[in-house]
Parts: structure tokens; sequence; C-alpha cells
């Protein structure tokens, strides 16, 4: 068995730093807008933005549970398709892959 320690490290890490800022970005929702009209209208931009860097780090905080599981169960690196081990360059580019790139093509 592989040990992919090193890798679950770096995702704890990049964890971290997504909940640091999803939490930022709810506080930012809670503030109240402001009572100007032109404020407020760059707000609602704004804030619309947040909710949406808060649900892509909602998603990849999900994708990082999901490999660290995979890890601890000895599954990480295995194509979920068809088996095979994925390549460890794929795995460094995009650690949370669950497919070889053969399968994630769609062969
Ligand atoms: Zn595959």
């Amino acid at each position: 068995m592989k040990d992919h320690q090193h890798i679950a490290e770096s995702l704890r890490a990049r964890m971290a730093r997504l909940s640091e800022r999803v939490e930022r970005l709810e506080e930012d929702l809670r503030q109240p807008l402001d009572p100007d009209f032109a404020e407020q209208a760059t707000g609602m931009e704004a804030s619309e933005a947040n909710e949406a860097l808060e649900g892509a780090s909602r998603a990849e905080m999900a994708q990082i549970r999901a490999a660290l599981g995979r890890i601890e169960d000895g599954t990480y690196g295995i194509c979920v398709s068809c088996g095979e081990a994925i390549a460890p360059a794929r795995l460094e580019a995009l650690p949370f892959a669950q497919q070889c790139i053969d399968c994630a093509r769609g062969r």
C-alpha cells in the first residue's frame, strides 16, 4: 500500500484555509446592506459573488473530505471506475481525483 501521508497533510492544510475563508465569507454575508441605494446595489453584487465563492469552497471541502476518507481506508489513488491506479502526476495536479485519466475522459 502506498503512503499518501504527504497528500493527506496538504489536503488538511487546504481544508483549514478553505474553512477559514468560508467563515469570513459568512461574516461578510451577515453584514447589513448599506441604506444608500447605489451602495446597496454594489453590496448585493458583492454578496452574490461571496455566495458563489462560498459554494465553491464548500464543494471543494466536500471533495477534500472524501479524498481524506479514501486515504484512510486505503482506496486513495485507485480509479473508482476501472480499479486501476491513478497516475501520480494526475493526483498531484488534482489531489481529489477519483478516476484515472482514461475514465475521466469517458473511455
Ligand atoms: Zn479508470
